[in-house]
């Protein structure tokens, strides 16, 4: 039980602010704090639909040139998945993603997280 850096992917506190839209917040083991908005996640839905993993395109996302037209995602609920993920119900009816802690930190939106990933 040596491996301390677990501790960057064990939420703490995790809070859903399905009502008011605001996205969802967590605050992890090493004292990180995260805020993601819903349409944030949606857009990073790791499941196999969304990720194409089965070559299958996502037919809610055609390419469109007009961007701004496609509707904000919001959450109409969440819940636990056991210990280690959180799944949504999104607004545009997709439910089937569901969102490990582990991944969660990985794509924290904060100014350190994104500059300390090297990311292109
Ligand atoms: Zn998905
Ligand atoms: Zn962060």
């Amino acid at each position: 039980m040596s491996r301390a850096s677990e501790a960057s992917s064990m939420p703490v506190a995790v809070k859903v602010h399905v009502s008011t839209g605001q996205g969802m917040e967590i605050t992890w083991a090493d004292g990180h704090h995260s805020h993601y908005e819903f349409a944030y996640l949606r857009d990073r839905c790791p499941c196999a639909v969304c990720t194409g993993e089965h070559g299958i395109a996502p037919a809610s996302a055609p390419p469109s040139p007009l961007p701004l037209y496609k509707p904000r995602a919001t959450a109409r609920a969440a819940s636990a998945v056991g210990h280690y993920a959180v799944q949504f119900d999104f607004s545009d009816g997709h439910s089937t993603g569901i969102f490990s802690f582990d991944y969660l930190r990985g794509i924290c939106p904060c100014e350190s997280c994104r500059s300390a990933s090297s990311a292109p």
